[in-house]
C-alpha cells in the first residue's frame, strides 16, 4: 500500500510514519512529488489491516491506498512525473528522444572506434557494443569480455560519445560498471534475480530488457527488483516478444511502449533491431517506436553488416543510419520531441564511476 502524505505535512509526520511502518516489520521507499509526498510500503505482514489503520489516523497522513498491482515503485501510481534519467548533460525519459547505436559485439578497436565516429557524426548520443555476449550456441562468438569493455571505453574517450554494454552475471557487475555508462541486461537474464539484486545495488543507470517470453506485468516486477535496492536510474526496453510469426525474429510489441508509459514511469527504450531480425524492417519500426512515445531507440549499425560476427542480418550500415536518423527528426517533432544531439555535447561528457 502507499501512504498520501499531506500537501502541508512536515519531516517530523513522514519519519513517524516510516518508523510506523518499520514497527511492523516493513520497509519504505519515499517519493517526494511536486504535489505531494508518497510513502511505498513494502514488503508482506499479517497485520496489514492493522497498520493501515494506524497509519490512517497518524497526523500528516492525507489517505492510505492499497495497491492491487504487484509491481509498486515502478507504478505511475507511487510516481506519477516521468523518471528522468541522466547521464552527464543527457536526459532520458525527458523531452528528447535519445539514440544509441553500434555494433551487437565489439570485434576489434578499429570496428568500434570507427563505428562511434559513424553513429555519432549521424546524431546518436550513445554507443553500443557487447562485450559479453549471450549466445544461444556455445560454439558461436561470446564477446571479448574486459578486452572488449577497455576498447569501448577507449571509443568513448576518443569519440566523446557515451556507452552502454551488457552484463551477463552477477559476478561481473562490478566490472562492467566501471567501464560503461548504462548497465544493459539483456533479454535472457530479466528474470536473473541475482544479478537484478546486483545491478540494484548499484548508483548508475540500468537498461532492463523485456524477457522474450515476459509480460509486462513479470517485466515491471523485474523492475521492481532494482527499485527495490535503491537503484532509481533504471530504463526499460522493448525488444520484441516470442510469438507464432517466424518470418521475422522476434515480434516487436509497439503497444508495449504506450502500455508502459501508463503503467509505470520509467522511460522506454525500443530496440527494433532483435525486435525484428531483419536489417531493412528496421528503419520503420524505429519511426513507428518513436510515433508511440519510445523515449530512446537501440539500433544495430556495423561498417559491414556481411562480415559481423554478430547480427549482421538486422544490423545497418553507416548510410542506412544515417539515412534513418533523418527520418526520425519529423517523427519526434510531431509527437513534441526532438532527437538528443551530441553537437556541442563532448567534452561535456562526465564519465562518472
Ligand atoms: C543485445 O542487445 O546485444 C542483445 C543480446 O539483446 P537481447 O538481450 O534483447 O537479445
Ligand atoms: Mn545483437
Amino acid at each position: 500500500m502507499f501512504v498520501v502524505m499531506k500537501k502541508d505535512s512536515g519531516k517530523e509526520e513522514l519519519s513517524n510514519v516510516t518508523q510506523r511502518v518499520k514497527e511492523f516489520g516493513l520497509a519504505t521507499q519515499l517519493a517526494h512529488g511536486t504535489e505531494r509526498t508518497v510513502v511505498a510500503v513494502l514488503g508482506t505482514t499479517t497485520a496489514l489491516p492493522d497498520l493501515r489503520e494506524s497509519l490512517e489516523l497518524m497526523p500528516g497522513v492525507e489517505e492510505v491506498v492499497p495497491i492491487t498491482k504487484p509491481y509498486k515503485l515502478s507504478s505511475r501510481e507511487f510516481q506519477p512525473e516521468n523518471t528522468v534519467v541522466k547521464i552527464g548533460d543527457i536526459s532520458i525519459g525527458g523531452n528528447e528522444v535519445v539514440v544509441m547505436a553500434g555494433p551487437c559485439a565489439v570485434e576489434n578497436e578499429e570496428q568500434i572506434i570507427s563505428t562511434a565516429q559513424a553513429v555519432k557524426a549521424a546524431g546518436a548520443v550513445i554507443l553500443r557494443g557487447g562485450a559479453f555476449k549471450p549466445s544461444t550456441s556455445p560454439y558461436h562468438f561470446r564477446g571479448l569480455g574486459e578486452e572488449g569493455l577497455r576498447m569501448l571505453a577507449q571509443a568513448r574517450e576518443k569519440v566523446g560519445i557515451l556507452i552502454i554494454t551488457e552484463v551477463l552475471s552477477a559476478k561481473d557487475v562490478e566490472l562492467v560498471a566501471r567501464y560503461t555508462d548504462i548497465v544493459q541486461i539483456g533479454t535472457r537474464n530479466m528474470q536473473n534475480f541475482a544479478l537484478l539484486d546486483e545491478a540494484g545495488d548499484l548508483r548508475k543507470p540500468v537498461m532492463l530488457k523485456r524477457g522474450m517470453s515476459a509480460t509486462i506485468q513479470e517485466w515491471l516486477l523485474a523492475a521492481e527488483y532494482i527499485l527495490s535496492r535503491g537503484n532509481h536510474q533504471l530504463m526499460l526496453c522493448e525488444r520484441g516478444i516470442r510469438t507464432f510469426e517466424t518470418y521475422t525474429r522476434n515480434t516487436m510489441d509497439i503497444s508495449a511502449i504506450p502500455a508502459i508509459h501508463h503503467l509505470s514511469h520509467l522511460p522506454i527504450i525500443a530496440d527494433p533491431s532483435h525486435g525484428t531480425g531483419k536489417w531493412h524492417l528496421v528503419t520503420p519500426l524505429s519511426l513507428a517506436a518513436v510515433a508511440a512515445g519510445a523515449d530512446g531507440l537501440i539500433i544495430e549499425v556495423h561498417p559491414t553488416p556481411d562480415t559481423a560476427l554478430k547480427d549482421g542480418a538486422q544490423s545497418l550500415n553507416f548510410d542506412n543510419f544515417k539515412r534513418l536518423m533523418a527520418k526520425l527528426a519529423p517523427v519526434a517533432e510531431a509527437t513534441g520531441r526532438k532527437i538528443a544531439s551530441p553537437l556541442g555535447r563532448c567534452p561535456e561528457f562526465v564519465h562518472e564511476r
